[in-house]
């Protein structure tokens, strides 16, 4: 099937706002990750949960997992959201934004203003998660 042209709904002004907006939530994400996780530079990961030292007795250990899996459960979610984030301003730079990823039609404004990181337009959602 060959791609359609399609102009993007949005207006520059609009854009710009949005792919303000996405970087300031993606600096805020950076801050979250800074100080839950640490760089690791022996492995392919981009960040690794900080495993906290609280001492050596039993319940001191026992806070030292539960910060540690909240810190990872938290680092991975922060994670997929700095990726939705890195690709929405990605597909900005290459002029795609707002354009579906499946039937590359343009996404409704609506659905843009309410969630800036969709790639996909509802039909197309919707129909693949069956609910069409
Ligand atoms: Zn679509």
């Amino acid at each position: 099937m060959a791609i359609k042209k399609v102009k993007t709904a949005l207006d520059k002004k609009t854009l710009a706002a949005i792919k303000k907006s996405l970087e300031i939530r993606r600096d805020n994400i950076n801050d979250e990750l800074g100080k839950i996780t640490k760089e690791d530079k022996y492995e392919h990961e981009a960040h690794k949960a900080i495993f906290p030292e609280y001492g050596d007795k039993s319940d001191e250990n026992a806070n030292e997992i539960a910060t540690f899996t909240d810190n990872l459960s938290l680092g991975k979610s922060l994670e997929d959201t700095l990726r939705d984030i890195e690709s929405a301003l990605d597909r900005i730079k290459k002029g795609t934004y707002g354009i579906c990823k499946y039937c590359k039609e343009p996404i409704r404004k609506e659905r843009i203003k309410i969630r800036p990181i969709s790639s996909a337009c509802i039909t197309c959602k919707k129909r693949l998660k069956g609910e069409a």
